[in-house]
């Protein structure tokens, strides 16, 4: 150690053990007692057990008193704090995730009285609410349509401006596999409709519908299959919903 942390400690008078710091006959001291290091860290080592029962007897004497130190003074340092665990998680991250995880097997119990706690807690009232006000947040200012009208331009030039099922002029867009029925709000599950087959079809399934109408191609249908790139047997799945 050639350069110490300045913040700290500072090279004073030599101590009365001796302790030479760095050749330079003086000893490394802390700036807030003016002790020297290595006598403290000496005495520390030669008397860890009665020091550590005292503070233990101190904290359990005064736990009340010494929590809220504690809270004040993380509060008070919560920058410095927070950046702390953080490099202590990232150069620890496998070693905690495995303890956590060991911990909560072990205390399985606990963990679901601590998770239960919590969630009647104003704390996690809060959290909650915060994340539904972010996911508006997100609905309102980002939200996009899964397909430009561009693209629904191309899939009404696709099927020649006519009804896929009829074969009349499309006017609407119609959800193939209907929406309730586990179809998505994409351009892969629409095609161009006329009003009345629109209208009529509904929330039927799209194959029993439509080869119960009096319409029915079976040009058409294979057509539809063919652009919207599904084969008889997934659309064969859907009665089964
Ligand atoms: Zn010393
Ligand atoms: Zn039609």
């Amino acid at each position: 150690m050639d350069n110490f942390d300045t913040s700290k400690y500072f090279s004073g008078s030599l101590c009365k053990r001796n302790h030479n710091w760095n050749g330079t006959e003086q000893s490394l001291r802390y700036l807030s007692s003016k002790n020297c290091i290595q006598c403290h860290q000496k005495h520390y080592q030669e008397n860890q057990e009665d020091i550590k029962k005292y503070a233990s007897e101190h904290y359990s004497r005064n736990k009340e008193r010494v929590n809220k130190q504690r809270r004040k003074y993380r509060a008070k340092k919560r920058e410095y704090f927070r950046k702390y665990y953080a490099r202590y998680y990232a150069a620890n991250k496998e070693s905690i995730k495995k303890y956590r995880a060991d911990y909560r097997s072990k205390n399985k119990e606990r963990v679901k009285l601590w998770i239960e706690k919590w969630e009647k807690s104003f704390k996690a009232k809060i959290a909650n609410q915060r994340k539904r006000e972010n996911r508006r947040k997100i609905k309102r200012n980002n939200y996009s349509f899964p397909y430009t009208s561009e693209q629904l331009k191309q899939r009404f030039k696709d099927f020649d401006n006519k009804c896929v099922y009829c074969g009349e002029l499309a006017t609407s867009i119609d959800h193939f596999i209907p929406l309730s029925k586990g179809g998505t709000d994409t351009l892969s599950n629409l095609v161009p409709a006329c009003c009345r087959c629109n209208g009529r079809k509904t929330d039927f399934d799209p194959e029993l519908w439509y080869k119960s109408q009096s319409f029915f191609s079976k040009n058409r249908w294979q057509n539809i299959l063919r652009i919207l790139g599904l084969s008889e047997a997934t659309i064969g799945q859907l009665s089964l919903f």
